[in-house]
C-alpha cells in the first residue's frame, strides 16, 4: 500500500481464479490485498475431481489445500470472511467497500465466482442449518445413516448424490424435468447405486418439519406425496456473485461481460472465473483465467 492507503491491485475471491490471481501477483511483486470470503470456493464443495491437469483424482477439500499451501508461501495481505458489497472508480481509483471497512486500488480483479440458487419454497428458510443444506461435501457427514433428498437434475445434483451414496442410508434424487442431466458416467454411477431412488418430473412443494426437517412435500404428475427425510441437498443451479459490481456491464444471466484479456467496461477492473461470461465453468478454466487476468492488471498498472 503507498502512502495515501492505495494498493496496486485488490483481488476479490479466493477461489481457483482469485487464489490463481494471488499467486501471479506475488511473484510479479504487485502490492496487492486478496478479499476472500474463502479459500477455496466451490471447488472445496466438490467431491472427486478428475480433470484437474496434473491431478488423475484428487478430492475438493485436498486440492483446496494445495491451493491454500500455496498461496501462504507468498507473504502479501489476506482478509477472509470480508464480504464485498459495493465497488465505485472515480479519479482512476478504485474504492472497494466490504462489510467491515474500505479499500483503494489502482486496479481489480473481481473472481467472485457462483453461489448456489435456492428453491424458495416454504420451510426452506426455516430448515437452513436444520436438515436443508447446499454443500454435500461441507454437509454431508452430518447425515450418516440418515435419509436424505437431493433437488436437482445437473452435475452439482448428480455430483452431491454420488458423495452421499456413501454416507447416508437412502438418497432420494428429485428432479423436476423428465430424465436427469448431468455427465453420463456420474448418471450411470448412480443407477447402479442400491440406495439411490431418482424420482423425475416432480416438484417440490414444501419442506416439513418443526425444529428440524422431517419431510420433503414433492408433486407428481398433480399428486402431493411426502418423502420422510432427515436431510435436504438443494442443488439446482448456480448464480454470479456479482450484485455488487454495478458500475459493470453484465449479461442477462447477471455474468460480468470480459473480453478475452479478462477486461470488464470499465479500465482497471478486471474480471476471472465463473463469475464472468466465459462459456465453461471448471475449475483449471477459472485458474488460467485468473492467470490471465492479473497478466492483464499488470501491463495495466505498467502503462498507467
Ligand atoms: C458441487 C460442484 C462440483 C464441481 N466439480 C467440478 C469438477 O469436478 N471439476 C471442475 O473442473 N469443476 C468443478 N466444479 C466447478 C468449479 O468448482 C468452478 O468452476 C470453480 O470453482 C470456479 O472458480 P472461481 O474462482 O471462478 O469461483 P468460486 O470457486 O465460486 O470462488 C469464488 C470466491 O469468491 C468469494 N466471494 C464471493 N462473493 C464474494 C464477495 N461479495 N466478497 C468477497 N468474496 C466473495 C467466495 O468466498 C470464493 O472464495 C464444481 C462445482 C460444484 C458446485
Amino acid at each position: 500500500m503507498n502512502t495515501d492507503g492505495v494498493y496496486e491491485l485488490i483481488i476479490i475471491g479466493g477461489g481457483p481464479a482469485g487464489v490463481t490471481a494471488s499467486v501471479y501477483a506475488a511473484r510479479k511483486k504487485i502490492d496487492f490485498l486478496l478479499l476472500a470470503g474463502d479459500i477455496g470456493g466451490q471447488a472445496a464443495w466438490s467431491g472427486d475431481i478428475e480433470n484437474y491437469t496434473g491431478y488423475q483424482f484428487v478430492t475438493g477439500s485436498d486440492l483446496t489445500l494445495k491451493f491454500e499451501e500455496h498461496l501462504r508461501k507468498y507473504k502479501f495481505p489476506i482478509k477472509e470472511s470480508e464480504k464485498v458489497v459495493d465497488i465505485s472508480k472515480q479519479s482512476n481509483i478504485i474504492t472497494v467497500k466490504t462489510e467491515k471497512d474500505e479499500y483503494r486500488s489502482k486496479a481489480l480483479i473481481i473472481a467472485s465466482g457462483k453461489r448456489s440458487l435456492e428453491l424458495n419454497v416454504p420451510g426452506e428458510k426455516e430448515g437452513k442449518n436444520r436438515g436443508v443444506a447446499y454443500c454435500a461435501t461441507c454437509d454431508g457427514p452430518l447425515f450418516a445413516g440418515k435419509d436424505v433428498a437431493v433437488i436437482g437434475g445437473g452435475n452439482s445434483a448428480l455430483d452431491a448424490a454420488l458423495q452421499l451414496t456413501k454416507i447416508a442410508r437412502k438418497i432420494y434424487i428429485i428432479n423436476n424435468t423428465p430424465a436427469l442431466g448431468g455427465d453420463k458416467i456420474m448418471r450411470d454411477k448412480l443407477i447402479k447405486t442400491a440406495n439411490v431412488s431418482i424420482i423425475n418430473g416432480a416438484k417440490v412443494e414444501k419442506i416439513s418439519g418443526e425444529s428440524v426437517v422431517s419431510g420433503i412435500v414433492i408433486n407428481e404428475d398433480g399428486a402431493s406425496k411426502e418423502i420422510p427425510v432427515q436431510g435436504i441437498f438443494v442443488e439446482i443451479g448456480l448464480i454470479p456473485n456479482s450484485e455488487f459490481a454495478n458500475i459493470l456491464e453484465k449479461n442477462e444471466l447477471q455474468e460480468i461481460i470480459v473480453n478475452n484479456s479478462c477486461e470488464t467496461n470499465v479500465p482497471g477492473v478486471f474480471a476471472s472465473g465463473d463469475v464472468t461470461d466465459v462459456p465453461e465453468k471448471q475449475i483449471i478454466i477459472a485458474a488460467g483465467d485468473g492467470a490471465k487476468a492479473t497478466l492483464s492488471a499488470f501491463k495495466f498498472l505498467m502503462r498507467n
